[in-house]
C-alpha cells in the first residue's frame, strides 16, 4: 500500500481500478520534399489510411441508431463522405505529385485551406462542414503517422482514469457513467477539467506527477477528492475507512440538503445572492434542487467542446431556449464562448500559440471569428425572449473591446429586428473582470456594463503570474494575496458607485472558507459550482457582515 498526495481537485470519495490513459499528443507534422519514385508508394500509403478510416468510420456507424443517435449519426455520416471526396482527394494528389509535397503535409495543408475558408463563409452550414473536414483530416493524419487512438468515450466497466492530464474536450467526450474517478500528474484546482469533474461529481485528484510513476494498469486506487490522498492498493482496513467515509459524506450532504429554501443572509441581516456554474445545458435540471438564486455563469464553450454539438445559431437558439425555460423564472447569464487558453476548440484552432493563455482566447477569439461570434449573439437574444437571459464577456481588458462586443451585439439586434425575431431589447450585458487592466479601470468600463463578475480563476493567474493549469506553480496561487484582494475591491466600488452588482464566479467564490473575506469586500453574489451552494450558503449564516469588514479591511492592508 502506498500513499500519494496531489492537489485535492474535487470532492468525493472512489474505490476502483486504475485505467491509465495516455494522451498521445498530436506532433509537429513532417515536412519534406518527395521525388516522383517515392510519390506512388506515399499515395498508397493515403489509400490504406482512406480505406481503414472509412472501415472505422462505417462500423461506429453501424453501432448506432439513426433515430436515436441523430447528430451523432449524421456526423458520422458526413465524415464517411468526406474521406471518399473526390474534389479533397485530387488536390491532395497534385500536391504530393506535382509540388513533390509528402502526404500528411499535403492533407493537412488542404484540410487546413478548406477549413479556413469554410470558417470564413458567412453560411453557417459551411461552417459545420469546416468542423468535420478538420476532424477527418485530424484521423487520417494520425493514421499516417501511426499514432493510435485511445478514447474515453468508449470505457465500458468502471475505472479510474489516470492520466498525464486531460484537456476539457477530452472529459467532455468521455463515458462519465464509468469514471468513478480521476488522477492527474498536471492541472491545478482551477484548471478546466477540474472544473467539469465537480460539475459532473467525479472526485478528483490533480497535479500529482508521482502518479504515473506509481500506479500501474489495472491496481486498485481508493482516491479521496476532498483531501487530495491517493492510495495504491490499500489493504482492506483502508478499504472500509474508505467506504464508511463515502457514507458519512452522502449523509452530510444530504444534512446540507435542509438548507435548500433559506436565504444566504449573514448574521446581521445581509443578504447574498448564490448562483450556480454551469458547464452543459443538462446541468439546467439539478442547479435549483441545491437551492440556486439562478445561473450565474454558463460557460458556453464547453456546448462547441462537445463532441457532435453544432454551432449552429438554431441548435444553440435552441439549447439556450431549453436552459432559460428551466430556470424557474430565475436569471441565467450566459458567457460568450471563451475558447483558447487550455480550452482549444479541436481542429480549429491554431496549434501553434506558443502562449495560449496570453493569445488568442475569448473575446479575442470572437472578434476574430466575426460570424461565429454573431451566430452567438443572435442565439442568445433569441432565447431572451423565453426570460431573464443575460450576456456576458469573457477576457475584456477595458472598455475599447466591451464597446466592440456592444457593437456587435447591436448589430446582431438590428438584424433580427429587420426579420421580425423577437428578442428582449432590454437584455442586461456585463462584463467579466479577470484581467488586471479591467479591475484598474473598472470605473470606465463599469459606465458600460449592467454587472460585473469577476473571474477570480484568472484574475489570479493573470495577476500573479501563476498558469492557472500548471502544478509546479499551483503553490503560489493565493487568494488572500493583497493585490487580488485590492483588484477585487477596486471592481466593488467602481460597480457599487454606477450601481450595477458585482458577483464573482471563480473558483474562490465556491470556497467556504473565503466567504467573510468575500463577503467584507463587498461582493453582492456568488456563483459557483451547484454542489457547493448549501456549504457557502452555511458559511454565510454563520458569520455577521460587520466582522467580514474588517477581516476584509485587515487583509487588504496585510
Ligand atoms: C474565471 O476565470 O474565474 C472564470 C470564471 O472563468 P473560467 O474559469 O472559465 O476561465
Ligand atoms: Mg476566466
Amino acid at each position: 500500500m502506498t500513499t500519494l498526495r496531489g492537489i485535492p481537485a474535487s470532492a468525493g470519495f472512489a474505490i476502483g481500478q486504475a485505467f491509465m490513459y495516455y494522451d498521445i499528443e498530436f506532433p509537429p507534422i513532417p515536412h519534406y520534399t518527395v521525388g516522383p519514385s517515392d510519390a506512388p508508394a506515399q499515395w498508397r500509403r493515403m489509400e490504406e489510411a482512406v480505406s481503414a478510416s472509412a472501415a472505422k468510420v462505417q462500423s461506429q456507424i453501424d453501432h448506432l441508431s439513426p433515430d436515436k443517435d441523430k447528430v451523432q449519426f449524421d456526423m458520422l455520416t458526413v465524415h464517411l463522405l468526406m474521406l471518399h471526396d473526390p474534389d479533397f482527394l485530387d488536390q491532395v494528389k497534385e500536391r504530393l505529385f506535382g509540388h513533390g509535397e509528402n502526404i500528411e503535409w499535403a492533407v493537412w495543408s488542404v484540410a487546413q485551406t478548406m477549413v479556413q475558408r469554410l470558417m470564413e463563409s458567412g453560411d453557417a452550414y459551411l461552417r459545420e462542414r469546416a468542423v468535420d473536414i478538420a476532424d477527418m483530416a485530424d484521423t487520417l493524419v494520425r493514421r499516417l503517422l501511426s499514432i493510435e487512438e485511445v478514447s474515453l468515450a468508449d470505457l465500458s466497466e468502471e475505472v479510474i482514469v489516470v492520466t498525464n492530464d486531460l484537456m476539457p474536450s477530452q472529459a467532455l467526450a468521455m463515458n462519465r457513467d464509468f469514471v468513478k474517478g480521476i488522477v492527474m500528474a498536471a492541472g491545478s484546482y482551477t484548471s478546466h477539467t477540474a472544473i467539469l469533474c465537480r460539475a459532473f461529481g467525479i472526485p478528483a485528484v490533480v497535479g500529482l506527477p508521482e502518479a504515473l510513476k506509481t500506479i500501474e494498469k489495472g491496481e486498485v486506487l481508493s482516491i479521496d477528492g476532498g483531501s487530495g490522498e491517493v492510495v495504491v492498493n490499500p489493504g482492506v482496513e483502508k478499504k472500509k475507512a474508505v467506504r464508511l467515509a463515502m457514507k458519512v459524506y452522502a449523509r452530510e450532504r444530504e444534512a446540507l440538503s435542509a438548507l435548500r429554501d433559506v436565504k444566504a443572509v449573514t448574521q446581521d441581516g445581509k443578504e447574498i445572492l448564490l448562483k450556480a456554474n454551469m458547464q452543459i445545458a443538462q446541468e439546467i435540471g439539478a442547479v435549483f434542487d441545491y437551492g440556486a438564486d439562478g445561473v450565474g455563469l454558463f460557460r458556453s464553450e464547453f456546448l462547441f467542446l462537445t463532441p457532435g454539438e453544432p454551432m449552429a445559431e438554431d441548435r444553440q437558439a435552441a439549447i439556450y431556449t431549453d436552459v432559460i425555460k428551466a430556470a424557474h423564472g430565475k436569471s441565467v447569464v450566459i458567457r460568450t464562448s471563451d475558447v483558447g487558453g487550455d480550452k482549444v476548440l479541436p481542429n480549429l484552432f491554431p496549434r501553434e500559440e506558443k502562449n495560449p493563455l496570453l493569445g488568442c482566447r475569448a473575446v479575442r477569439f470572437s472578434f476574430a471569428m466575426p460570424e461565429l461570434f454573431k451566430a452567438q449573439l443572435r442565439a442568445i437574444l433569441r432565447a431572451s425572449a423565453h426570460g431573464d437571459i443575460r450576456v456576458m464577456f469573457p477576457m475584456i481588458s477595458g472598455v475599447d473591446e466591451m464597446n466592440k462586443a456592444l457593437g456587435y451585439l447591436e448589430e446582431c439586434k438590428a438584424e433580427l429586428r429587420s426579420k421580425g425575431i423577437a428578442f428582449n431589447d432590454h437584455m442586461k450585458a456585463g462584463s467579466m473582470i479577470e484581467i488586471p487592466s479591467a479591475a484598474l479601470t473598472a470605473d470606465i468600463l463599469a459606465k458600460k456594463c449592467d454587472f460585473f463578475s469577476i473571474g477570480t480563476n484568472d484574475l489570479m493567474q493573470y495577476t500573479l503570474a501563476i498558469d492557472r493549469g500548471n502544478e509546479r506553480v499551483s503553490y503560489l496561487a493565493d487568494p488572500r494575496h493583497p493585490a487580488f484582494l485590492r483588484l477585487i475591491k477596486m471592481t466593488v466600488t467602481a460597480g457599487h458607485e454606477a450601481n450595477i452588482p458585482v458577483s464573482i464566479c471563480g473558483e474562490t467564490g465556491g470556497d467556504p472558507a473565503l466567504v467573510p473575506l468575500l463577503v467584507g469586500l463587498g461582493v453582492d453574489e456568488l456563483s459557483m459550482a451547484a454542489a457547493q451552494i448549501p456549504l457557502v450558503k452555511k458559511a454565510i449564516r454563520e458569520v455577521r457582515f460587520c466582522d467580514c469588514e474588517a477581516l476584509a479591511e485587515e487583509l487588504l492592508c496585510r
